[in-house]
């Protein structure tokens, strides 16, 4: 049996447990989860990843209680991994782009997803997902391979989508990130919910979405484009004469 990587040498690993810890801590504090159903995990390597263990509140989860997880179904730890480990594992494998993965039961985005209904560009904001819709996968019982299939699909070009009767889960480069993203996702479900509840919203069109998406790409960066916006010269004039 190939060895599983040393829970208690590598940094790395040493540090990514505590993140997971806080990040989700910080899920249930932000309310965007409760009880024990939400769960994360954290690409180690190309077989192996941490993933939060099952039936454990997160406020009394320690680093070490967190599993190391093959592809494969093995693991190690004082704690079986999620019971919904297998979407983890299986959108790992598939998707090299991601280094963690959250998944949670918040409220409105279940809700949404209740209704078998994913977001469309009603807001501007739904690109943060990667694309103009945040989809829906349809139903399949949790833990299943058959869940995995359809969250993949749903996935596709997407770093975020709803699971119908379920939840939502996020993709990111780290579990901060993923925090941020699922935070944003239970908004924009939220706002939709409420402007559905008071008329039909409009939405975007695939031209102007296709427009916000480019300038996503480079959202935050020194590539951002705005013509009309220019770096102050940092000796002002009336200050620059001494
Ligand atoms: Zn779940």
């Amino acid at each position: 049996m190939k060895p599983l990587s040393d829970p208690w040498a590598a940094p790395f690993e040493t540090d990514m447990r505590l993140r997971m810890v806080a990040a989700c801590r910080a899920m249930n504090a932000g309310g965007l989860n409760h009880g024990t159903s939400g769960n994360l995990s954290v690409r180690l390597d190309q077989d192996h990843c941490l993933i939060t263990p099952s039936g454990v509140a997160y406020d009394a989860m320690e680093p070490a209680d967190i599993a190391i997880l093959a592809q494969d179904g093995r693991w190690r730890g004082p704690l079986r991994p999620s019971s919904e480990w297998r979407f983890h594992a299986d959108i790992l494998r598939a998707r090299p782009d991601a280094g963690a993965i959250l998944h949670t039961h918040s409220r409105h985005a279940t809700a949404l997803a209740c209704l078998g209904e994913g977001i469309p560009a009603f807001h501007y904001m739904v690109a943060v997902a990667g694309g103009s819709s945040i989809r829906c996968a349809p139903y399949a019982r949790f833990g299943t391979k058959a869940l995995s299939d359809l969250a993949l699909e749903a996935l596709d070009g997407r770093r975020a989508c709803l699971l119908a009767h379920h939840g939502m889960i996020m993709l990111a480069a780290t579990p901060e990130k993923a925090l941020v993203l699922a935070r944003e996702v239970e908004e924009l479900a939220a706002t939709y919910l409420l402007a559905r509840s008071a008329g039909s919203p409009n939405t975007l069109d695939d031209a102007e979405m296709a427009g916000v998406l480019g300038l996503f790409a480079s959202y935050g960066t020194p590539d951002f484009p705005d013509d009309e916006l220019s770096r102050m010269d940092e000796r002002l004039p009336e200050t620059a004469a001494s």
